[in-house]
C-alpha cells in the first residue's frame, strides 16, 4: 500500500467556482488564471473544471504548450509576456496572445517577422510597481505599438495591489482612468480580489476579468471573508490517514524540540503529512485538521514526514482514520486551505503551490487519475 496522503482536485468545485466569478462581472468574458501549474492543481487535471472558461492566462512560455495540447483553440494570455525574441515565435506559432511590460517587448516585436498580426495587452503600471509603463509613458508606448505592422488589437490592462485590503483600489483605478480612458481597446483589470471585493466599480473596464484564486476556492481577502462566504467551494483537497496513535499522560511531550506539553491524559493520532509533503512547518499547535468530520487541532511541531493531531473530540478515531488537513473530508466536512494558511503566517496561494512533488494526486474523490 502506498503512503496513504492523497491531494484530490476537484471538478466540480472548480466549475462551480468559475461560474461563480463569471457571476460576478456578467459582462465580462472569464481568463481562468493557471499560471504555475493551475496554483498547484495540475493544469491537465483542472481543465476539465475551467474549460468553460473565455480563454486561459499563465506565463510560462511550457504551459502555454500543455493548454494547446488539451486541444483548447481558444485565447491563450501570457501574463509576463515573452522573456526573449524567440519566444514570439511561439507566440505567432500557437496563436498566443502576449501583455507587453516594456519598451524592450516593443523591440522584440518590431523585429520579428510574422504573417499573423499579434493580439497584445499592453500593461500599465498604475502603482503597483512590478512591470508596466508608468501613466506618462503608457500613451507612447500604445502609439508605437499601433504603429507596428506586428500587432493586430491592442487591449489595456492593469493589476492593483491592494484590492484585498483598506486601501482598496480608487486611486490605481484614477491614475488608469486618466491615461487610458481615450485609447481603444478591451480592458482587463481584475483579479480575484478586485474582481469579488470592487466588481461593481470595476463592471465598466471588465471586458476580460482574471480571476485566480477564487477559481481554486480559497477567499482572496481572508480573513475579511471566508471562501464560503463568497460562496467559493475548495478546489483542492489534502487528504491523508492516522498511522500511529499515543497515549499520554499529563507532564508527557510530543515531537521535536518537546513544545508541546500534555495538561492531562490525552490521545495522540499521528498522520502521514509533513514538510515534505508540502504541509507548512510553520503550523504549530492548535492549527485546525479534521479527523473524519471532526475539527480537532494540531500539537507539537511539524515534522518532514508526520504532524500530531489531538484526538480527544474523536475517541472512536483508531488506525487508518480519514484525516483532511485541507478541503472537505469525505463526508462533506470543510476546512479551509485559508485557515491553514493563516496559522502558518502565510496565504492559500502558497499552500496550493507548494504541495510536494512526492504526493500523489487523484481527480474527483473516490477515483484515481
Ligand atoms: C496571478 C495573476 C492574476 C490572478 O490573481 P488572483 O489573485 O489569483 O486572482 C491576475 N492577473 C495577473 C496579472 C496575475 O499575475
Amino acid at each position: 500500500m502506498p503512503r496513504p496522503i492523497l491531494a484530490t482536485v476537484d471538478t466540480a468545485a472548480l466549475r462551480h467556482n468559475l461560474a461563480r466569478a463569471r457571476a460576478a462581472a456578467p459582462d465580462a468574458r472569464v481568463w481562468a488564471v493557471v499560471k504555475a501549474n493551475a496554483y498547484g492543481h495540475g493544469i491537465e487535471r483542472s481543465f476539465e473544471g475551467l474549460r468553460g472558461a473565455d480563454g486561459f492566462a499563465l506565463l510560462d512560455l511550457a504551459e502555454a504548450q500543455r493548454v494547446r495540447a488539451l486541444d483548447w483553440r481558444g485565447p491563450i494570455l501570457l501574463l509576463e509576456g515573452c522573456f526573449e525574441a524567440r519566444d514570439l515565435e511561439l507566440c505567432s506559432r500557437l496563436g498566443l496572445w502576449h501583455v507587453i511590460h516594456c519598451n524592450e517587448q516593443i523591440d522584440m516585436l518590431a523585429a520579428h517577422k510574422t504573417g499573423l498580426p499579434h493580439r497584445v495587452f499592453l500593461k500599465m503600471n498604475s502603482g503597483m510597481n512590478r512591470l508596466g509603463f508608468t501613466p506618462e509613458r503608457f500613451r507612447a508606448a500604445w502609439t508605437r505599438l499601433n504603429a507596428l505592422p506586428q500587432v493586430g488589437e491592442i487591449s489595456l490592462m492593469t493589476h492593483f495591489s491592494d484590492a484585498d485590503g483598506p486601501k482598496g483600489i480608487s486611486v490605481q483605478l484614477q491614475r488608469f482612468d486618466a491615461a487610458a480612458h481615450d485609447l481603444p481597446g478591451e480592458r482587463t483589470l481584475s483579479n480575484s480580489a478586485a474582481l469579488l471585493c470592487h466588481g461593481a466599480a470595476l463592471a465598466s473596464r471588465s471586458d476580460w476579468i482574471r480571476p485566480g484564486i477564487a477559481v481554486y476556492g480559497s477567499a482572496p481577502d481572508f480573513p475579511a471573508h471566508r471562501a464560503a462566504e463568497w460562496g467559493l467551494q475548495p478546489a483542492m483537497t489534502l487528504g491523508s490517514r492516522i498511522i500511529g496513535v499515543q497515549r499520554l499522560e499529563a507532564g508527557d511531550t510530543v515531537g521535536y524540540g518537546s513544545s508541546f506539553t500534555a495538561d492531562r491524559p490525552l490521545r495522540i493520532g499521528v498522520v502521514a503529512c509533513g514538510y515534505a509533503d508540502g504541509y507548512p512547518r510553520h503550523c504549530s499547535t492548535g492549527t485546525p485538521v479534521l479527523v473524519g468530520d471532526v475539527r480537532t487541532r494540531m500539537v507539537g511541531r511539524v515534522s518532514m514526514d508526520m504532524i500530531t493531531v489531538d484526538l480527544t473530540p474523536i475517541p472512536d478515531a483508531a488506525m487508518g482514520a480519514e484525516v483532511t488537513l485541507w478541503g472537505r473530508s469525505l463526508g462533506g466536512a470543510l476546512l479551509s486551505i485559508d485557515e491553514v494558511a493563516q496559522a502558518a503566517g502565510t496565504v492559500g496561494y502558497e499552500l496550493m503551490c507548494a504541495v510536494a512533488q512526492r504526493v500523489p494526486f487523484a481527480l474527483d474523490p473516490g477515483s484515481a487519475a
